[in-house]
């Protein structure tokens, strides 16, 4: 390697089974150049939370992150680890610096049919990660009239009656930015190049003329200025439909698309396609800027339940694939950018091991009852014995 990667630490079982990737396929094979951050809770505690904000910069530094899972704190977890603050998601202030977007993929795995059998493919879910009821208001109303009243700074008022309340009733004011939303479209773009993957996008434009309709605008004219030459040159297309179109013609589809929703259909949608796709454990996300900054992770959290069985010295069989790829994407990246062939065919190696562990029949307690493959037994192995194995088809 000639550039470090960003590495970020993190939490409970995932920690654990970070350094037994590094040590059983990572660091054997590879001549692994870091630049380590520990975003484990008791470190961020004690830096204040400033490594989060360092391991940002870095990667806005360097170009390539890969994330551990980390602890969200809440009011036991400010408990349990003694905590000065309850501080911020480290997800969240990373999406701040890096101002990205979330895709999500699944893992595909020969033996494992998907609820939707046709999907033989991958969908990878991009969330718009800002605005919308997200960041709305919203209260009760009673008999009255109600109005969205906005003061421009230039002194002009502009007043639309929004429901004249005969009784009780709710209402919800909500937004979103020119800003905000060009860069999702840029980083949704960038990642179809990057996956040389169709990109769908999908609002309810006929009824929002105004809000969603914004969304297509912005989508159509950033896409017709800086990438549909780039979209022709490799083959893919930009496709722009209706919400409840787009849910038809997904299930119908056999995968390998891009899909780009707005905030809450994102939210929604990524939990079915994830479902779909058999488990949580096999689903990967990365976190890319609209200036082309990668951040690879799980898209699980730290498994928590697992690691204190872990504590109690029971065996642990943690499924580490997700975080397996997020090694993988990262080095691939990193490779790409620097022009360096091995270290991405050693990333390929390593994604062709993994499914094949699986496929030969040896695999992780979560994944026995979903994997069903003619002529093979599945077998339950503990989380470093399934690394151990993954190890040996390394050719
Ligand atoms: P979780 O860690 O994803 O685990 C929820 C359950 O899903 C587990 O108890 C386990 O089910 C199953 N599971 C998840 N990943 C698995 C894997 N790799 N192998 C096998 N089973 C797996 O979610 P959580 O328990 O809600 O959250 C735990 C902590 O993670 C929280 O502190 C949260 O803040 C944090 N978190 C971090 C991120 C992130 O950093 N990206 C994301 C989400 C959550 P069984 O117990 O049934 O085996
Ligand atoms: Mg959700």
């Amino acid at each position: 390697m000639t550039t470090p990667i960003v590495e970020m630490d993190g939490d409970e079982m995932t920690r654990i089974i970070w350094k037994w990737i590094k040590d059983i396929l990572i660091l054997p094979y590879v001549d692994l150049k870091s630049e380590y951050y520990d975003l484990g809770l008791p470190y961020r505690d004690e830096t204040n939370d400033q490594v989060t904000i360092d391991s940002a910069n870095a990667t806005l530094k360097y170009g390539v992150a890969i994330k551990c899972a980390t602890i969200t704190p809440n009011a036991q977890r400010v408990e349990e680890y003694n905590l000065k603050e309850m501080w911020k998601s480290p997800n969240g202030t990373i999406r701040a610096v890096l101002d990205g977007t979330v895709f999500r993929a699944p893992v595909l795995v020969d033996g494992i049919t998907p609820y939707i059998p046709t999907w033989t493919k991958p969908i990878t879910i991009a969330r718009h990660a800002y605005g919308d009821i997200y960041k709305a208001v919203d209260t009760r109303a009673g008999k009255g009239k109600a109005e969205l009243v906005f003061n421009n700074i230039d002194g002009k008022e502009e007043r639309i009656e929004v429901f004249e309340f005969k009784d009780n009733g709710i209402l919800c004011g909500m937004h979103n930015t020119d800003k905000s939303i060009e860069n999702f479209a840029k980083s949704c773009f960038n990642y179809a190049l990057d996956q040389k993957m169709p990109l769908w996008f999908a609002t309810k434009d006929t009824i929002s003329k105004r809000y969603d309709h914004r969304f297509k605008d912005i989508f159509n004219e950033i896409y017709e200025n800086e990438y549909k030459e780039k979209f022709e040159k490799a083959g893919i297309y930009y496709m722009y439909t209706l919400i409840d179109d787009v849910v038809a013609r997904i299930v119908r589809s056999e995968g390998g698309i891009i899909w780009a929703c707005k905030n809450y259909d994102g939210d929604v949608l990524s939990d079915m396609v994830a479902t779909v796709y058999g488990s949580l454990a096999m689903m990967t996300s990365v976190l890319v800027s609209p200036t082309g900054v990668f951040e690879y992770e799980a898209a699980h959290g730290t498994v928590t339940k697992h690691y204190y069985n872990y504590l109690k010295g029971e065996s642990t069989s943690t499924n580490p694939v997700a975080t397996i790829f997020a090694w993988t994407g990262g080095l691939r990246k990193r490779g790409e950018l620097d022009g360096n062939k091995e270290l991405m065919e050693f990333a390929d190696k390593l994604e062709k091991a993994t499914l094949k562990t699986i496929e030969e029949g040896n695999m992780t307690g979560d994944l026995i009852p979903l994997f069903k493959k003619e002529g093979v037994v599945n077998k339950k192995l503990e989380t470093k014995a399934f690394l151990e194995a993954i190890a040996k088809n390394i050719a």
